[in-house]
């Protein structure tokens, strides 16, 4: 594969500074800081919330001195109860080392309900004891609040914290809030909960996480696209044939199906997952490197994407998994999808992009596939020939400790880097692609086709490969 090298743009070079930069240049970056994690009983924040804290604290990314963590539900347990739970999901967290030991420490748990002020009051006075023991003025502390909820309680949640538990002073420092999706089923209701938080809070103080963001490959697109020489000039529709993004998965709904019937692998993977990866391999060269341009660049691809049409589009359910009791025995929901995307603009005009997604299949794999137009083989005759370049992450970085999206995505937050959470303008886009096919599934209009665990899934999905021009290698 080519070096990557330098990113030369025109107007500018790449200052590598600026992707840490911070979208507000007022905010300081040091002072006492609370991270406060709401849903802390819950699945996510034991399983990646919390661990991924402790690994940035363990990499000396959150300071004893300055920072305190606290968890907030309506679970009445202790301090140790939470972490106790929290223990055995921390790297060697049994082995109670001197890092896990003191990391739990820094955890404190505040009991109360999610739309009322008792609680939140409460947790407001724990987070200002601690600033004030930390000897911070008041006001120059950070409070970084993480909803690690369902989205059905984000608007109480946001008010309760506006309310009661913002940073105190205009002083300095700053309350930020991250959200976890779904952010909403379908554009209006996405479009609803974006009104209601954003009555609140300003669009730099919520950070949308989409963890596909904080992969350390999804985080290096834009390096390999844009500060490589090789790639530069032949990412177009003049070289590329087609290209597809994937994600399978080799199990099924394993006891959540009653939980991921409601939603789907549209909802669940491909109008968030998929479509931003999609961005970044479609857009234009942003003018910096500043969060902003980023996603302005984003949105336009987003914009430019065409209406889905019918004959582009294979559903698949899995056989087995309505055997789930929790999930309905009528369920349409699909565990399969491909979908066609055109992108109508300059550069890719004609070229399809295939976005694919699957439970239960033959195999675990996330990937981009960038099919190359024909190029002529080796040797004196004209014959042309596909060949693969390949840059699979793990085989290529064997040893080298690759971060975990979450530790990522919270540092950024902590940095008050936005380019990769999700503005809300993008997140529209991004609805406004898919909400009509979506409807479409939920009434019942488009059906999903059968097909085996443990297979490629339906076979009309590679046939629609194929019609556009997917060359199997
Ligand atoms: P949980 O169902 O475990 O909920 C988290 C906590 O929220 C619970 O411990 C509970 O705390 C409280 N809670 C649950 N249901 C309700 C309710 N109906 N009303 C009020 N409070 C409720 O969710 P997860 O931790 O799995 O997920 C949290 C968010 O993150 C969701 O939006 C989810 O979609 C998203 N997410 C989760 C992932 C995962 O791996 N789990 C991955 C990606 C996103 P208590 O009762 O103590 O108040």
């Amino acid at each position: 594969m080519a070096a990557v090298g330098e990113w030369h743009c025109e107007k500018r070079p790449f200052d590598k500074s600026e992707s840490f930069a911070n979208n507000n240049e007022n905010v300081p970056d040091t002072g006492c800081l609370s991270i406060i994690v709401l849903g802390a009983s819950g699945d996510l924040a034991k399983k990646k919330t919390f661990p991924a804290l402790f690994n940035l604290y363990r990499q000396g990314f959150l300071q004893l001195n300055d920072v305190h963590i606290f968890g907030y539900a309506r679970t009445k347990i202790s301090d140790d109860d939470l972490r106790d739970r929290i223990k055995g999901y921390l790297p060697n967290g049994n082995d109670v080392t001197e890092d896990v030991k003191n990391f739990l420490l820094l955890i404190k748990y505040v009991s109360g309900s999610y739309d009322a002020p008792e609680g939140f009051q409460a947790l407001d006075q724990a987070i200002s004891e601690h600033e004030f023991s930390k000897n911070s003025i008041e006001g120059s502390s950070r409070r970084l609040f993480y909803l690690a909820l369902p989205p059905s309680v984000y608007p109480p949640v946001c008010r309760m914290i506006k309310s009661h538990c913002m940073n105190k002073s205009d002083l300095g420092g700053w309350t930020r809030i991250v959200v976890e999706k779904p952010f909403g089923r379908d554009l209006e209701s996405a479009e609803e909960l974006s009104s209601q938080i954003g009555e609140l809070f300003e669009e730099p103080q919520i950070y949308r996480i989409d963890h596909y963001l904080g992969k350390e490959l999804v985080q290096n697109l834009l390096v390999l696209r844009f500060a490589n020489r090789l790639f530069l000039p032949l990412w177009n529709r003049d070289n590329i044939a087609n290209v597809q993004i994937v994600f399978r998965e080799d199990f099924g709904t394993d006891g959540r199906g009653g939980y991921f019937d409601q939603y789907g692998i549209i909802r669940d993977i491909i109008q968030n997952h998929l479509l931003q990866v999609l961005c970044l391999v479609a857009m234009e060269k942003p003018v910096s490197l500043k969060p902003e341009h980023i996603r302005d660049e984003k949105v336009k691809v987003l914009q430019s994407v065409l209406p889905i049409k019918d004959e582009e589009v294979v559903l698949g359910q899995y056989e087995g998994y309505k055997d789930d009791p929790t999930v309905p025995d009528n369920s349409n929901t699909p565990t399969f999808a491909t979908a066609i995307l055109h992108i109508h603009n300059e550069r890719w005009e004609g070229v399809p992009f295939i976005l694919k997604a699957g439970k239960a299949l033959n195999s675990r794999k996330a990937e981009i596939r960038v099919q190359f137009k024909e190029v002529k083989q080796p040797g004196l005759e004209m014959s042309t020939a596909q060949s693969e370049l390949d840059l699979s992450y793990r085989q290529r970085y064997q040893g080298v400790v690759i971060p975990e999206a979450y530790e990522r995505l919270i540092l950024d937050t902590i940095k008050g880097d936005q380019q990769h959470f999700v503005r809300r303008d993008e997140l529209k886009a991004a609805w406004e692609i898919f909400t009509p096919l979506l409807h479409r599934i939920d009434k019942g209009e488009f059906k999903s086709l059968p097909y085996k665990p443990g297979s490629r899934g339906p076979a009309e999905a590679d046939q629609l490969l194929e019609k556009v021009g997917y060359v199997q290698t």
